[in-house]
This record gives structure tokens, sequence and C-alpha cells, in this order.
């Protein structure tokens, strides 16, 4: 199988399996006083070290989660405690949404969803505007967009929500391990991240709150006080170690992987275009993460396509929750058509990807969506 589903999930590198079995070769409570509790202790300690190196962050501002909607309901609930509306856009991931909409849902008016451009880019009059009310909680706009991978230019929108009084929030869940992210250069007060869209396990997750912050002590689960109380439970140092692992192997290579990726997502693009034609690529080619694209097959259902090349995993533009699919919230907030979000599919790329997935990738896709063009085009 040709693996160019990296947004939905990476492949654990073999430095975050090798260190997450160690973990579990050893027993230890992280929260004990003898020997193994301590050496379980010293394992999560350097994988919040590495998390953070990640970060350019201190390894005390480290939350570690079930994973980034976690983080998100964390960062959300905490903030929201305190009253006061949430600020945050049509395009965000559910684990953002949702929770907002639920935060909100006695009273409507305390959420504002900021609208995109064609090119998915948040507007920051429109975040102006929405501050200009007062009363703001919590701002939390995405860094790097799971179905199109369109970036967000966050220094100057946290800019303006502290100059309203408003933390700042970002979901950073396809930016980390993909570009560099400097919390010394951004001033986010809060961003969620998953291990295992950089090669970390699943359910495994962060949530950084900046030290100072003025945030509520709010947790979700209650307990036994660890993680400063924020998030209480045995941790899961297996899954702790491997996350930190696969961080600092990210870190490590990540700006030869950034060119190496963008290549060969740009090689993909430029095939598929070029050879089938009456296709658009969707969102700002200017600011988008390195490895994905996603792509409007004008005349080709996407759930078609995808069926007619099960040698590749890559992913419609259509969220499906609740069992029922529905067209992309991401597209439409972009002004696309309900016909064109649902011709629309998203591959992404990552560390482990190669010249030979990709050309796989265009050889199987220009046939797919040649045939269902075909099957589907009315006969003169
Ligand atoms: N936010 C974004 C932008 C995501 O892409 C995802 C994963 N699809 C999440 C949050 C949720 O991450 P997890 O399922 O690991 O909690």
């Amino acid at each position: 199988l040709t693996y160019l589903d990296y947004n939905a999930t990476a492949p654990m590198r073999p430095e975050a399996r090798e260190a997450a079995l160690a973990s579990m070769e050893t027993v230890g409570n992280a929260s004990s006083a003898h020997r193994s509790g301590r050496d379980a202790a010293q394992r999560v300690d350097e994988a919040r070290r590495q998390v953070a190196d990640l970060l350019n962050c201190s390894p005390g501002e480290i939350i570690f989660t079930s994973g980034a909607t976690e983080a998100n309901n964390l960062a959300l609930r905490a903030a929201h405690s305190v009253g006061g509306t949430v600020i945050t856009s049509t395009v965000e991931h559910p684990a953002v949404l949702e929770t907002a909409k639920n935060l909100t849902a006695t009273t409507p008016d305390a959420l504002r969803l900021l609208a995109v451009d064609a090119d998915g880019l948040v507007d920051i009059d429109g975040l102006h505007a929405a501050l200009s009310a007062g009363d703001v909680a919590i701002v939390s706009l995405m860094a790097g967009n799971n179905e199109t991978g369109v970036l967000t230019d966050l220094a100057p929108l946290a800019e303006a929500a502290h100059a309203a009084g408003a933390l700042f929030h970002t979901d950073a869940t396809q930016m980390v391990g993909r570009l560099p992210f400097d919390l010394a250069e951004v001033d986010v007060d809060l961003l969620s991240l998953s291990a295992h869209k950089f090669g970390g396990p699943q359910g495994v997750g962060a949530l950084f709150v900046r030290r100072g912050i003025a945030l509520p002590y709010h947790p979700l689960i209650f307990g036994g006080g660890q993680e400063r109380g924020w998030r209480a439970g045995t941790l899961n140092v297996a899954g702790i170690t491997g996350a930190g692992a696969a961080a600092a192997a990210a870190h490590r290579g990540l700006a030869e992987e950034i060119a190496r990726v963008a290549r060969l997502r740009d090689l993909l693009e430029s095939a598929l275009v070029e050879q089938l034609g009456d296709c658009r690529i969707n969102g700002s080619l200017d600011y988008r993460l390195p490895g994905v694209t996603s792509i409007t097959f004008h005349g080709a259902p996407a759930d078609a396509v995808l069926t007619a090349m099960p040698d590749v995993a890559a992913s419609e533009g259509s969220a499906c929750s609740s069992g029922a699919p529905s067209p992309s919230h991401v597209l439409l907030a972009m002004g696309r058509s309900r016909e064109e979000a649902d011709s629309t599919v998203r591959f992404s790329l990552g560390y482990a990807s190669t010249r030979a997935d990709v050309d796989q990738a265009i050889a199987s896709t220009i046939r797919a969506v040649r045939q269902v063009r075909a099957a589907l085009a009315i006969p003169i």
C-alpha cells in the first residue's frame, strides 16, 4: 500500500517504537518513590524535554494528554470557565469547533466564528471586528489546516488577541514536527499537539501552557494530581517516551525533510494537474504545509476515485462524523460548492514518503480519475 495519508496519522518512527518498547519492558509508576518509579519518572522527564526542545519552550510548560483532542478541550474549557466569548474559525478541526459549540450551547452569542477567504486564510480584520465587541476569553486559531495544509500567520493574530486581553490558543497538530515552531518567537499562550502526526504513538499528545499566563485551573479529569493537577491518572510512560523520541527524531531532520517532502508533493501535484486537467488545488499555494495537497478533480467524486485506487491510501475531502459522510466544512467555508467538495482528494506526505510512492500515486490516480470521469460522462 502506498501510504499518503500522513495528516490522518503518520507511520511510527523506528526511534519511537524502540523507545516505547523499552519503556514497556520496564516496570514502574512515574509517581512511585522507589527506584523503578524514579526510572519511569526519568523517562517521562526526558520525553518532556524532547517535546519542549521541538517547540523551544521549557519542559515545565508541557502537560501530557491523550492527544490533541483532549488538549484542545482542556485549553478551551479552562479559558472559557472565567466567562467571555470564544473566537475561532470556520475551518477548525472538530476537536476545537465542537468543543467551542458545546461550551457556548446555552449562550450562542458567546461564540464567534471567523470566516476564511477562498485560499483558506483567516482575515485579521475579521478578528479585529470580533474582538472589538469586548469580553473575549480566548481566540483559538489552527496553525496548519488538516484538510488543505493552509498555514495561519499566527503572530499578528495572537498580538491582536492579547491587545484585547484575550488568551490565544493554537491547534498546531498538523504543524508540529513538520515545520519549525518556535514558542520563543510566536507569542501563543496555549498550543495543542498530537504525537502520532509526527511519528509517535497514537493516543499521546500535549498541551503547552505558557508559564505565568492567567489560565484558571480547570482539569477535565480529576484524581491523583498527576501533571501538576491538570490531568490525573497514571502516566502512559511507554506512549510518552515514544512521543519524546519521535519529537527528537522529527527535530533532528527537520530542515532537510521540509525541502524533500515539498519537492515530492510538488511533483505529485504538477503531474496530476498536467495530465488530468480540469483540477483545482485548494488553499493558498504560498502558505501551506510542505507535505499536503488538496485537489478537486472536477467530474470525479472522491469516493469513487479512492475506491478505484485501492493501492493508495489517501483521504476524501469530507469528514465522516457520526457515520454519515458530509461535505468538507473546510472546503465549503472556502466557497467551494458541495459538488467540488465531494470531488476532492487529500494527499499528505511525510518523513518516510519516497519518490516511488509518488510515482505509484501518480499512475494510480490518473488511471482512477480517468476511469471515473469516463464512467460518469454523459453520452452525446
Ligand atoms: N486537530 C487537528 C488539526 C487534527 O488534524 C487532529 C487529528 N486529525 C486533531 C486535532 C485531533 O488529534 P487526535 O485525534 O490525535 O486527538
